[in-house]
């Protein structure tokens, strides 16, 4: 499968950030690489960063179930289209954890995306509590299939393992137990979709990251704000075989 690089920005980025998106075009074009890149800003900046014309795939972090309504302050996935965001982030563990999103909203903001015709890109993971207890495979397998809803295809889906202790520690897990989350992941989910591995990828452990087994790309937040770091880590991605 293709790689699919994502950067999520999380809530950060005003609009000098933009230059970021134009610079990691820059170093792009003159040598494209053999994945696919989408850059994930904050909603505020997502149709500036398409007015780039960088040639750079630009999504949502979040979007709403429904299409409009009396819901102050939300975003719903035919708004990211309509601004020209291509992809969206739902149920990232920071949504779970501070907005209290369960599995089948999870679940109702990826039906959302596609009704937009965005690609839906499914967070999951475990807690250090979670993987010392020896749960992290279960908890995934509840998280697949109550968040992934019928109808997935590699077309409209990915899946992001992200283990909640990983996101922006600085910590990861071993190769072995990404291979491991990486396989019981794809066979648990019946049609083929690409799993990205997230939680503090950087330029010095892409390579490595997304070489393993079943490792379908990488969802990296930190490392996705600058654009001399975030090139490194789409120049590591494994060409399509
Ligand atoms: C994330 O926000 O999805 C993430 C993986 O963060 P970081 O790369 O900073 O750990």
């Amino acid at each position: 499968m293709r790689q699919l690089i994502a950067g999520n920005w999380k809530m950060n980025g005003l609009g000098a950030s933009l230059a970021e998106i134009a610079a990691l075009s820059s170093l792009l074009r003159t040598d494209p690489p053999p994945c696919d890149v989408v850059v994930c800003p904050p909603a505020t900046l997502i149709a500036r960063a398409v007015a780039l014309n960088s040639g750079i795939a630009i999504g949502g972090q979040d979007c709403h179930a429904e299409a409009s309504g009396a819901f102050t302050g939300d975003v719903s996935a035919e708004m990211l289209r309509d601004a020209g965001a291509t992809a969206v982030i739902v149920g990232h563990s920071e949504r779970r954890q501070y907005h209290g999103e369960t599995d089948a909203i999870v679940a109702a903001k990826a039906r959302a995306a596609w009704r937009a015709g965005l690609m839906a890109i499914i967070c999951i993971g475990e807690t250090e509590a979670e993987r010392d207890a020896g749960d992290a495979h279960d908890v995934c397998a509840r998280q697949l299939d109550g968040s992934i809803p019928a109808g997935a295809s590699a077309a409209n889906t990915a899946i992001a393992y992200e283990p909640v202790w990983a996101i922006g520690t600085g910590r990861t897990p071993t190769a072995r137990e990404i291979v491991a989350m990486h396989e019981h992941i794809r066979n648990r989910v019946a049609t083929p979709l690409r799993i990205l591995y997230g939680g503090s990828v950087k330029p010095s452990n892409a390579r490595e990251i997304l070489s393993l087994a079943d490792v379908d790309g990488a969802l990296v937040g930190g490392a996705s704000l600058k654009a001399a770091d975030f090139v490194t880590i789409v120049r590591a991605c494994r060409a399509a075989v």
